[in-house]
């Protein structure tokens, strides 16, 4: 918490200071006017210091106990004997032994000085409340006898409601100012907590009278139910603080992050403020943790927490919901556009690569927010609304998207996806299209690409984008990739027996390479088709290829070995390092679509693509282009000596059984058309009308 003179906590503060002290300068000059009672009565100078010792002992060690929302609270056993002191010494000898009390526990625990004023005024505000009211039922001090007790029970109660009361608004009000919450809202929910405990500490006041009126050994007796309450007290912290924090971060947990989501939304549905989910998943965490070692990844998730927490407000939440994936929680924010700094500022602090062991790592997230009350008023639709725009930033590569409406259609299928995902590949529901690649110096056809797609029984034919990404978090993409495999290479095989001679091209995921077992797993498919490793080539996006592991490129190398063709997908995309190229077993370059399809146009890309034409021949690399529509482009590409073509221009994506006809008729055709300069351009419309 910081101070500055100019906010309202820090005026709510030097206020409540002022009040006490000015209370406490005037009760303690009215005390020594002739007639007012001993400050240091001789009597019972032995009863004032004992009651005094324990209430220093009690500031000293307040108990703590947990709190609902997984605060928690200290509570200072000085309650109960500075209000036993109230009643037998009267006010003014109250407010000095509590004023000394409260100083030493603040001095004791380092607290800032304008801390310990406002503490101090704040106690003797409420002991001056209290002592009045006694006053109002009789002449003060009440010596309370034991006999006399029951007699002023009434004006005990009284006073103790009124110490309470004071008490509890003062210290209130300041917490709440200083956590910005609405102060009212606050104070309510403080009020039952607060109301129980201070009654019980209150209550146990006339009862340490009585037994210190009978005999002052008994005092050290009956302060021992108090020591039970501190041990139980701090038991319950730490097994509440276990059930709502996440062991390894200490951040709060799912379970205490939804409460607070749930106390918000209700806080903000009174005040009318807005409320924002963000969820935060970090990319690729799984590599990190499968090729750097889980204690390199729990380093990186312990660090995050903390460099978020710096950016927040005190009344912020950031929680772990698990694995990776984070959780941050502003409580009242004046309009929902006020959101949007905080998760800008959030990427920022991601910025800074993150210090591991040996190394430094750069990570990045992906953010989703969701809004109460524009997307919904409930904890379950806030957090799936916000889950599902995360998605959405992840899948876009856009560090973070705020959720609107027309995202849906990811999210009901996300969920229900896996589920469905699973029996689609038990009961053959992907099916798989095939793209040629043209070679541009003898026009021949000799491969072909396998690309999925999902004939959903619902939402018909989905694109690979929208269950890829699925499979991959949820470790289906093993199987998934095992079945695309199997059935391309059982096409490729069952072409032989037409005799059409083409080799498959087939997608990796990253995941895929971080199995161990797939080298061995795809020559066995190899043996069962009777194929041999040259027929396949295995395609990997850059971005994927590129990242430096152990484990990846162990894969890659056995591939290699085996004499399967590796390719560089999507290749420009990835920012690689050059020099890294050349180190890799690959023996392809895909030139990402991005730059091709434009690439008579655009100057930019047309260097870019012929600048990677040359890098590609240089190291020995087949270079294909990706994203081949027009017949400009197919020109120019085979101008600069670009190996292979692939793209609508030829032919778009189409299933098995159209694609002998293409090679066999339709390709010829068009091409001895093309010879005799009769042909209109593209091709691809003449399949798909025919085949697709
Ligand atoms: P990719 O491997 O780069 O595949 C090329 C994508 O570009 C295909 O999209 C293809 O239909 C599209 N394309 C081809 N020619 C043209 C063109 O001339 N213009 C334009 N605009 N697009 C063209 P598709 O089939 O939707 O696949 C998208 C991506 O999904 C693939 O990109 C690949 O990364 C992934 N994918 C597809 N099948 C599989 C698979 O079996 N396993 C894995 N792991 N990923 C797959
Ligand atoms: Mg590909
Ligand atoms: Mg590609």
């Amino acid at each position: 918490m910081r101070f500055f003179p100019t906010t309202p906590v820090y005026r709510y503060v030097a206020a409540v200071s002022m009040a006490g002290l000015a209370c406490f300068l005037g009760l303690l000059a009215a005390s020594l006017a002739p007639g007012a009672p001993d400050l240091w009565p001789h009597a019972e100078r032995a009863t004032l210091l004992a009651f005094f010792i324990f209430l220093v002992l009690g500031e000293l060690f307040p108990i703590e106990v947990p709190r609902d929302g997984g605060e928690k609270e200290a509570i200072a056993t000085s309650t109960t004997f500075a209000f036993a002191i109230l009643l037998v010494f009267g006010t003014p000898v109250a407010i000095v032994a509590q004023a000394l009390a409260s100083v030493a526990g603040d001095l004791w625990a380092r607290i800032p000085w304008w801390k310990m004023l406002f503490n101090a005024a704040q106690l003797v505000l409420a002991l001056a409340a209290a002592g009045a009211v006694l006053s109002y039922f009789g002449p003060q001090p009440l010596l309370v006898e034991s006999a006399s007790l029951v007699g002023q029970l009434p004006a005990v109660a009284a006073a103790g409601a009124v110490y309470f009361l004071i008490n509890s608004v003062l210290a209130g009000a300041s917490l709440a100012l200083a956590l910005e919450t609405p102060m009212v809202a606050y104070l309510r929910q403080d009020f039952a907590f607060q109301a129980l405990t201070a009654g019980m500490l209150l209550g146990l006041a006339p009862v340490v009278v009585v037994a210190a009126n009978f005999n002052l050994a008994l005092l050290p007796l009956l302060s021992l139910p108090l020591v039970g309450i501190y041990k139980g007290g701090r038991q319950a912290i730490m097994s509440e603080h276990q059930a709502l924090h996440d062991g390894l971060t200490d951040l709060p947990n799912r379970m205490l992050f939804r409460d607070r989501v749930t106390q918000a939304i209700a806080a903000a549905d009174r005040d009318g403020h807005a409320v924002a989910i963000m969820i935060m998943d970090l990319d690729r965490f799984k590599e990190i943790n499968d090729t750097l070692g889980h204690h390199n990844g729990d380093l990186v998730l312990r660090q995050v927490g903390p460099r978020i927490q710096d950016l927040l407000r005190r009344s912020d939440t950031v929680a772990r919901l698990g694995g990776d994936e984070f959780a941050v929680l502003l409580p009242s924010l004046h309009a929902s556009s006020a959101g949007t700094p905080v998760a800008e500022k959030l990427l920022e602090v991601f910025q800074k690569p993150f210090p591991l062991q040996e190394l430094t790592l750069n990570v990045e997230p992906s953010v989703g927010v969701a809004f109460f009350p524009e997307h919904g008023n409930d904890v379950d639709t806030l957090i799936q609304r916000a889950d599902v725009a995360m998605y959405v930033a992840k899948k876009q590569h856009r560090g973070f998207e705020i959720y609107s409406s027309h995202q849906d259609q990811y999210s009901p299928g996300r969920l229900a996806l896996v589920g469905e995902l699973r029996r689609a590949i038990e009961e053959d529901e992907l099916v798989l299209h095939y793209q040629p690649k043209a070679d541009f110096r003898t026009g021949r056809v000799d491969s072909v690409e396998a690309l999925v797609r999902w004939q959903h029984p619902k939402h018909g034919l989905m694109p690979p984008e929208e269950f890829i990404p699925v499979a991959e978090h949820t470790g289906l993409i093993r199987p998934l990739t095992l079945h695309i495999l199997d059935q391309a290479m059982s096409q490729c095989s069952a072409w032989r027996a037409l005799g059409l001679r083409l080799g498959i091209a087939v997608n990796l995921s990253v995941f895929n390479l971080l199995d161990l077992d797939l080298p061995s797993d795809v020559s066995g498919l190899l043996g069962t088709h009777g194929l041999s490793p040259s027929d396949l080539t295995l395609e990997i996006t850059e971005s994927v290829i590129m990242t430096d592991t152990a484990r990846s490129l162990g894969a890659l190398k056995a591939l290699k070995e085996m004499g399967i063709g590796l390719s560089v997908d999507d290749f420009g995309t990835g920012h690689s390092a050059l020099a890294y190229l050349k180190d890799l077993p690959v023996n392809e370059l895909k030139i990402d679509k991005s730059f091709i399809t434009n690439m008579s146009v655009d100057k930019s890309d047309a260097v870019i693509v012929r600048s990677t034409i040359d890098l590609g021949r240089n190291l020995g690399l087949t270079v294909v282009a990706e994203g081949v529509e027009a017949d400009t482009v197919w020109n120019q590409l085979q101008a600069l000596g670009c190996d292979l073509a692939q793209g609508f221009y030829l032919s778009r994506p189409i299933p098995a059984h159209a694609v002998e006809r293409w090679i066999r008729v339709i390709y010829p055709s068009w091409r001895s058309s093309q010879a005799t300069g009769s042909s209109p351009g593209s091709l691809a419309g003449t399949i798909s009308a025919h085949d697709e």
